[in-house]
């Protein structure tokens, strides 16, 4: 049996791992689009390093793009195969994959506008809406905690990793003749004390485990002071400065931990009394599936629900769907707090934010996620006084402010205390995938501290002997 690492491998994008067994079943965890690699993205999405029809399983540990995005190209490419995932999973898939689609038709759209222009021919868009919604049609969707026979030598369980709704832990036992292996692929690590989600949850022992690096050497702020820090800002920018506070946030996840935050906030009193929007459709729609998904919910989230049924709605909190609508708030010029993707500032409504509130001092962007080097998000953390957004360049006047406790994503800390349900002796081969080299490097230090070993941190490309 064989591993081969074909995306995320010393870099935290495009996760693809391929798994074939001697009786030649193909699996693969998770089919992720490479995003923010420059040039070279459109040709790492193209070269998959397989051929879709080879593929009899693709198991998909959560829906993020960078996870399950190349989903609608595999099967415009032919494939045929089941794809298996947890059922929130699922509903999250059916609206990212088309808004993904819909980016890569509109990206094409313009740059074959500008190819016509000078005479080069035009360019297809890596997928169409067509596709994602053809794909849908090879879900197969399964709950937590139950075993699924893929066939009669595979099994599956998923467990809970409270990363985002739907995350989780693909644990895999192969039966191949008398012997038996067992593998986890943890997906994405979330933290202990989410919002909203349950925790990361204790997982099967196995022999082999691929788990995420992103924050191998890092450690988050108290998660118990977020609430705190996000008030601080609120009444610096709102009320102090009587300014816009915009807030790019990833539509699944970090949108509804602030509202959600906000809606705390507003139940004791303490939130000003300034207008919140979330300017972003499928912030709406992940915000909808995930109210349709309270199994997922932990036991305080519950508890609120008690007194507050819509724990994502609250007095001053307007939804914006329409363009119309997200173009009239900047004209807004009452203090507000403007919630909108993109995560990292690459995509989406915020960019129109950014660029109408960046150069004034009175105003105060929030960034409350992971950025990946090269992104706008990126810059704009790093303090860069001058950014492009659009072509223009803009000078960076307002105030840079950073949340990092709202990460999906575990630091070092809480991911070794989620491996530790392990049986260290038993674990024959870990491999660190998702994270930058360097980060990795140090990560693997501090797990042979505590008494992890054999890891590897395996390249692009690189294939394992299982
Ligand atoms: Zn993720």
């Amino acid at each position: 049996m064989k591993i081969k690492f074909l995306g995320a491998a010393r870099e935290v994008t495009g996760s693809k791992h391929l798994i074939t067994t001697d009786d030649g079943t193909t699996i693969l965890l998770d089919c992720g689009l490479y995003q923010g690699k420059g040039l070279q993205t459109d040709e790492l999405n193209r070269n998959l390093g397989f051929n879709p029809k080879d593929i009899d399983y693709l198991i998909l540990s959560h829906a993020h793009i960078d996870h399950s995005g190349l989903v609608p190209y595999i099967v415009k490419n032919g494939f045929e195969g089941m794809i298996i995932c947890t059922h929130a999973t699922r509903d999250l898939c059916a609206i990212l994959l088309s808004d993904s689609a819909r980016i890569h038709e509109h990206d094409a759209h313009t740059f074959n506008k500008k190819r016509r222009r000078e005479g080069l021919p035009t360019i297809e868009p890596i997928y169409r809406i067509e596709d994602a919604e053809k794909s849908l049609g090879y879900f197969v969707s399964i709950g937590y905690n139950n075993k699924f026979k893929i066939n009669k030598n595979v099994s599956l369980i998923f467990t809970e990793t409270g990363h985002i709704l739907g995350g989780a832990a693909v644990n895999l036992t192969f039966t191949e003749g008398t012997e038996t292996k067992r593998i986890c692929y943890t997906g994405d690590v979330g933290r202990h004390h989410n919002l909203i989600l349950k925790e990361p949850q204790p997982f099967p022992q196995c022999d082999y485990l691929i788990t995420e690096s992103t924050y191998g050497d890092r450690l988050h702020d108290n998660k118990d002071d977020s609430q705190k820090r996000l008030l601080e800002v609120v009444v610096e920018t709102c009320v102090k400065k009587r300014g816009k506070l915009i807030i790019p946030s990833f539509s699944v996840g970090r949108t509804q931990e602030i509202v959600y935050s906000l809606n705390l906030l507003w139940n004791k009193g303490w939130l000003p009394k300034v207008k919140v929007f979330v300017d972003s459709p499928l912030s709406i729609n992940a915000t909808n599936i995930m109210r349709m998904h309270p199994e997922s919910f932990n036991n305080a989230m519950l508890e609120q629900m008690e007194n507050d049924p819509d724990p994502f709605g609250f007095n001053t909190l307007t939804y914006v769907r329409s363009e119309d609508d997200s173009k009239k708030l900047n004209n807004h010029d009452e203090p507000c707090i403007i919630i909108s993707a993109s995560g990292m500032m690459e995509a989406g409504r915020v960019k129109h934010h950014l660029a109408n509130s960046i150069s004034s001092k009175k105003n105060t962007i929030l960034v409350v996620g992971y950025c990946a080097p090269s992104t706008l998000g990126a810059k704009i953390k790093r303090g860069d006084s001058e950014v492009s957004i659009f072509g223009i360049r803009y000078k960076v006047k307002a105030d840079v402010r950073i949340l990092e406790s709202y990460s999906a994503h575990g630091d070092f800390n809480e991911m070794i205390f989620y491996l530790s349900c392990q049986n260290k002796k038993e674990l024959k081969k870990i491999f660190l995938v998702h994270g930058e080299y360097e980060t990795q490097l140090n990560y693997k230090t501090t797990l042979e501290f505590n008494r992890f070993y054999n890891i590897e941190i395996p390249e692009q490309g690189q294939e394992f002997e299982l």
